[in-house]
């Protein structure tokens, strides 16, 4: 069996379950394994401590996929996990038909990102461990699902940085059944939405939002009570629009999207006939958020709900400044157009920004736009999207729900 020995002192993040072995903690190699082979993982003084898949040319040299001996890592260990994943996401199936069936470490298959709109799957194998596995991996999926067709949208960056050359394994294609459609309906709560799985963001839809999508259409219906009329909606960054449609579904009468890409647009409009919404209630503009919102409080424009979901402004840490400016100034632009009564649900998706700061930012937009804002909620991704408390590194949604007083 081959084996990582660590150096001296570096057990201890194992020792707390993190299950990343990063390239400076290991010592020595003991026989030859190849790319994503099973290892032991052992301490200096030789104690055992994991299994794990052996990563030979990244900086993550070894992700663990257990800290008990006694497991074996084989077909059925691995099939148990997928039937694991599937069967804690069982309830939310009842109420959507597009959900991560299975999110990496948070579901003990490290690389492994398995999401389901209707009955297609999209994976993204991205660490050696879960590709050389990967036969396997789509066998207990489409058995734990019933689903038989299964694409491949692996993140080519991330993979380079995994050095997982580009020959092992498509990056993009078809690996089980028949290529997908050009569009696939999904449907999440009450609304429906149609999902490109080869060209869309991410694996084609950020389903990480259903329930903040939700809450979009609840508070428009509470404003709709509290004001006595139909709320004036914006949805900054829209993508295609799912937002606005949970905003028109609750009763906003006027809701503006806008995004940069037209073809997201296209999508978008193509939602709002999904879901029989009045067009004379959307407006969907394709502009740069930043300008746009200025050019909004310039025209004397005014909103009662309003959200911020923009794409990942920090890549990483050496990112964050530049970043919080950014956020900063999406924030101040958009709390200048909220109504006295109104609100804004506002988010990042960047991982090095955590929610601590996001807070400050906002809150410093706030101060500069010299009004008054209670913070309601704070915000994260829906259930199938859980982190894993010994790697906090899975976290990166969060928001904010602000009311202005
Ligand atoms: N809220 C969406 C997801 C937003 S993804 C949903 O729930 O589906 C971020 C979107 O921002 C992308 O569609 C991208 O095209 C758009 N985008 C990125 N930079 C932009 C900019 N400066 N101005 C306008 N749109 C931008």
């Amino acid at each position: 069996m081959d084996q990582l020995v660590l150096k001296p002192g570096k057990e201890r993040s194992l020792a707390r379950r993190h299950p990343w072995i990063y390239a400076t903690a290991v010592a020595r190699v003991v026989g030859t394994p190849g790319s994503g082979d099973l290892v032991s993982v052992l301490g200096a003084d030789g104690r055992w401590l994991a299994w794990a898949a052996y990563s030979p040319d990244s900086a993550i040299r070894a992700r663990c996929w257990s800290y008990d001996q006694a497991d074996r890592i084989d077909r059925s260990w691995l099939t148990a996990r997928v039937r694991d994943a599937l069967a804690r996401r069982a309830r939310l199936a009842e109420h959507a038909s597009a959900l991560r069936l299975v999110y990496g470490e948070a579901d003990l298959l490290p690389g492994l990102i398995c999401d389901r709109y209707a009955d297609q799957l999209v994976v993204q194998l991205q660490a050696p461990g879960v590709l050389a596995q990967r036969e396997v991996l789509l066998d207990a999926l489409c058995e734990a699902s019933g689903c038989r067709h299964v694409y491949d949208r692996s993140d080519s960056a991330l993979r380079a940085r995994e050095a997982i050359p580009a020959t092992e394994g498509e990056a993009r294609g078809v690996l089980r059944g028949r290529e997908p459609a050009e569009r696939i309906a999904i449907r999440e709560h009450d609304l429906a939405c149609w999902v490109d799985v080869r060209r869309g963001h991410k694996t084609g839809f950020y389903i990480d939002q259903r329930d903040n999508r939700r809450l979009a259409g609840e508070l428009a219906r509470e404003l709709v009570a509290t004001l006595g009329r139909a709320p004036r909606a914006l949805n900054a960054f829209c993508y295609t629009g799912a937002f606005s449609v949970a905003l028109a579904r609750g009763g906003a009468q006027h809701v503006l999207s806008i995004d940069s890409s037209a073809d997201a647009l296209a999508m978008a409009r193509a939602n709002a006939e999904l879901n029989a919404l009045d067009p004379a209630s959307l407006h969907w503009q394709c502009a740069d958020v930043f300008e746009h919102l200025r050019a909004c409080r310039s025209a004397g424009e005014r909103f009662d709900l309003i959200v911020l979901d923009p794409p990942k402004f920090a890549a990483s840490h050496h990112h964050v400044e530049r970043a919080a400016r950014a956020y900063k100034d999406i924030n101040l632009s958009a709390l200048r157009l909220l109504q006295p009564g109104g609100m804004l649900m506002t988010f990042s998706c960047s991982g090095a920004v955590d929610v601590d700061l996001f807070q400050k930012i906002v809150a410093g937009a706030v101060i500069d736009a010299r009004i008054e804002c209670v913070m309601r909620a704070r915000l994260g991704p829906g259930s199938d999207h859980p982190m894993l408390m010994t790697h906090p590194e899975g976290e990166y949604l969060k928001g904010l729900l602000l009311q202005r007083l």
